[in-house]
């Protein structure tokens, strides 16, 4: 928080309507406030959140920091410690779909979505002014940790704050804050993500795992479920690898997976693959009624895609009913099974993820996986608290044996979410 504040300083000065905290404004100095927002993992359910799936991420302890003064006009000026001695400007105004570029975009689409939300309720837009803002993260970026949604996030809350909409008060008005968000991501930085990351940020809990239910028109307080996952308790450890091998999901393989989900889903008389799901998991011969449905599409990767997302599904539903059991140290064969499918049936996995999930299996973790969108990324590993060490030991060496990389480590605990922090 105080590097946020001391990053917003350096860059454009106290405020202007207060000569004596102006330029020379010392770091560390408490008139500006700071809120901070969670990057997240996903436990399990990948690939999942476009098929009206179910998914279940977790907060980080790892945030994004903005430190945010408002303007009277409708000037956005940003700072990032990410990006040192670059400045990013735009007007309110000016910021609309395929009118803005850069890491600003992220942030000047949430209070452009914001914006769009307040005259759509018939209220006053202009409540969102501009504003000076810094951010600076321990979120690492394109790491498949969400470092996107950590900064949109801790901006949806700080704007929420400053225009005195009382949003983030309620697991209602977050919901409409993350909607936001996702709108930003999508609509002004041009990345065609799903809806979980936000959520995540905006809505999980500490010492829970947060089960996300995709499908389109659910209420959105429905849509959410706190289910408890104290790794502490148990006496284990979520370690992430972050094989820094960077993730392009802005590529063509994530629209090719979505296009391929809709045609399968269109092609099967349904609405989305989350139909075929329910079907699988209500029938008394859940193998039997997916090869069914398989055997009416066209060719195998429209079929290997199809499995994937509908065991996915249910791997989620098992890992969710064995966490409410109180059981999380028995989550790790879904987390493998996972990985197999998201590697042979989804194809998203890479040689890194591939790497470190066997590593990490091989030293003793109990289950391990690829998370986020894949093609590099991150992977999980879910270990014996006093086994953290030698797993992250284990995968180091693997990755410099095959020539890779040195990954970087993190421990995530299920954290807070998205809050004003100074
Ligand atoms: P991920 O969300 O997996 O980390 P993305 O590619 O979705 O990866 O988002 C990373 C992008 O988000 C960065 O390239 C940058 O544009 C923006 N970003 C995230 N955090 C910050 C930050 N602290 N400062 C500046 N830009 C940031
Ligand atoms: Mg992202």
């Amino acid at each position: 928080a105080a590097r946020a504040r001391a990053v917003l300083a350096a860059a454009f000065g106290g405020p202007d309507d207060d000569p004596a905290a102006d330029a020379a404004a010392a770091p560390g100095e408490d008139d500006v406030r700071v809120w901070a927002a969670p990057g997240r993992v996903n436990l399990i359910g990948e690939h999942t959140d476009y098929n009206a799936g179910l998914c279940l991420p977790i907060a980080l302890p790892h945030r994004t920091y903005v430190a945010l003064r408002p303007r009277t006009d409708s000037l956005v000026r940003l700072a990032s410690a990410q990006a040192p001695g670059e400045t990013w400007t735009a007007r309110l105004e000016d910021v609309a779909p395929g009118e803005v570029a850069g890491w600003g975009s992220y942030v000047a689409g949430v209070a452009w979505a914001l914006r769009e939300h307040l005259v759509a309720q018939g209220a006053d837009p202009a409540s969102i002014t501009g504003f000076d803002a810094a951010v600076d993260s321990s979120v690492p970026f394109g790491a498949g940790l969400s470092s996107s949604a950590a900064l949109e996030c801790s901006v949806a809350v700080a704007l929420d704050d400053v225009a005195g909409l009382g949003l983030s008060a309620s697991d209602a008005g977050r919901a409409v804050l993350a909607a936001a968000s996702v709108r930003a991501e999508n609509e002004i930085a041009g990345a065609p993500t799903g809806g979980m990351d936000q959520s995540a940020s905006l809505r999980a809990r500490a010492g829970h795992a947060l089960l996300l239910d995709c499908r389109p028109g659910l209420d959105p307080v429905e849509s959410a479920e706190q289910v408890p996952f104290d790794l502490d308790a148990a006496g284990l450890a979520l370690l992430v690898v972050d094989t820094r091998a960077e993730h392009r999901l802005v590529d063509g393989q994530y629209a090719a997976r979505r296009a391929t989900c809709e045609d399968a889903a269109r092609t099967l008389g349904l609405a989305s693959l989350r139909d075929l799901a329910d079907a699988v998991d209500a029938s008394d011969d859940p193998a039997g009624t997916l090869a069914v449905s398989l055997d009416k599409l066209p060719d195998d990767v429209a079929r290997r895609r199809v499995r994937h997302v509908v065991t996915e599904i249910g791997r989620v539903r098992e890992l969710v009913a064995l966490l409410r059991e109180g059981r999380p140290g028995a989550i790790g064969p879904l987390m493998n099974a996972s990985h197999a499918s998201l590697r042979d049936d989804y194809e998203v996995s890479s040689v890194e993820l591939d790497v470190a999930v066997d590593a990490a299996r091989v030293a003793g973790a109990l289950g391990a996986r690829m998370t986020g969108g894949g093609f590099g990324g991150s992977a999980i590993a879910l270990v014996r608290a006093d086994q953290v060490e030698a797993v992250a030991d284990a995968v180091r060496g693997a990755f410099e044996r095959e020539g890779l990389g040195a990954p970087g480590f993190l421990l995530a605990t299920p954290s807070a979410p998205a809050e004003r922090v100074a």
